[in-house]
């Protein structure tokens, strides 16, 4: 049994609370900052036990220092990212954690390309995928490569329909946006627009997602698409033979960079 809470932070961020079976431990994905989780721990009466960092970005990482502070016995899991400073376990491919003070399990996925260093945490129909995956879109490539962020969300799709997606952004209406321009009779899409817009005016998360509605409506995960290629193909008037080339041309179109 896993509990998963939402902790806004800065503009669009989500931080994520993860209780299990223990009644009064928490574990926190990506504490960009330290003070909403602080506040949440606070007013839910829980203890926190676990830290998990899916990557080097601050606003993912900032609130580590201080929370580790405050709950010195809980344990750091990170990527082995030199610029992650602060980490107790370091985390290799496929590499399955038991956090025992949750009673949960996660299995780490190596998911490199919006960073060279990127991982994600998979377990219990659930997937914390930091900037890898977003709803309806993915993160930019900063020190990953466009081939692999292609292949990571690839891997990510292949993941059972039902997972939940619990990203770190809410994007997913200006995700929405481009992806209609490239995938404009995409009836699913067209009605992924309505009910997401429907959240947002009522100030509801569109987040979490799943694995199946991704493979639906995400362009990025929707490389194979015949429609999509010829989208991209069109947007570069050539022809694009490798998939990772078409995930290269959607991925530099939405950064308005063609
Ligand atoms: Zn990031
Ligand atoms: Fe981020």
């Amino acid at each position: 049994m896993i509990n998963v809470s939402t902790v806004p932070a800065f503009n669009d961020n989500y931080l994520w609370m993860v209780q299990g079976r223990v009644a009064g431990n928490a574990a926190v994905v990506d504490p960009g900052d330290a003070q909403p989780i602080l506040d949440w721990l606070h007013s839910n009466k829980q203890e926190l036990t676990s830290i998990l960092v899916t990557h080097h970005h601050a606003d993912h990482i900032g609130g580590v220092a201080k929370l580790k502070e405050t709950y010195p016995k809980a344990t750091i899991y990170a990527p082995d990212d030199p610029r992650i400073k602060q980490k107790d376990v370091v985390l290799e491919s496929e590499q399955l954690i038991s956090l025992a003070d949750l009673g949960l399990e996660f299995k780490v996925l190596m998911v490199p390309g919006h960073t060279s260093h990127h991982i994600a945490y998979f377990g219990h129909g659930s997937l914390f995928c930091g900037d890898t995956m977003f709803a309806s879109g993915c993160g930019r490539v900063f020190c990953g490569t466009m081939r692999d962020l292609n292949n990571s969300l690839q891997k990510l799709s292949k993941l059972p329909e039902e997972t939940l997606v619990y990203c770190a952004h809410e994007y997913t209406l200006s995700n929405i946006a481009f992806a209609r321009e490239v995938d404009a009779s995409n009836t699913d899409l067209e009605q992924r627009e309505i009910d997401d817009t429907q959240k947002r005016a009522n100030d509801i998360p569109t987040v979490p997602t799943t694995i199946g509605l991704e493979k639906l409506t995400n362009p990025f995960v929707r490389v194979d698409d015949a429609l999509i290629i010829a989208s991209a193909q069109n947007k570069v008037g050539k022809e694009l033979a490798e998939q990772w080339q078409v995930f290269e041309t959607l991925r530099l179109w939405k950064d308005g960079a063609l």
